[in-house]
């Protein structure tokens, strides 16, 4: 069975539930990435880069109300994801 991980291991966002979990080629759930990043087997958004994917979820959590020193602690763990490997 693939690892599953707790948070995306593109964006850094928590996968808590089912739906939260972005899904492979054949539909499954995946294991790593979540929802927003992965659909189908493939990144939504796959020329993204670091410094955009950090800047998309500065912006995510600003529209969730959360202050923008806080965001760091969220965003500086993305460079070690699995995806930016
Ligand atoms: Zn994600």
């Amino acid at each position: 069975m693939e690892k599953l991980y707790k948070f995306c291991q593109s964006c850094g966002m928590p996968i808590k539930t089912a739906e939260d979990s972005g899904t492979n080629a054949d539909g499954s759930q995946s294991g790593r990435f979540c929802a927003h990043c992965f659909q189908g087997g493939k990144f939504t958004l796959p020329d993204l880069t670091l410094d955009q994917m950090k800047k998309r979820v500065k912006g995510k959590l600003k529209d969730f109300g959360i202050p923008g020193f806080l965001t760091w602690i969220f965003t500086r763990n993305i460079p070690k994801l699995e995806r930016w490997k």
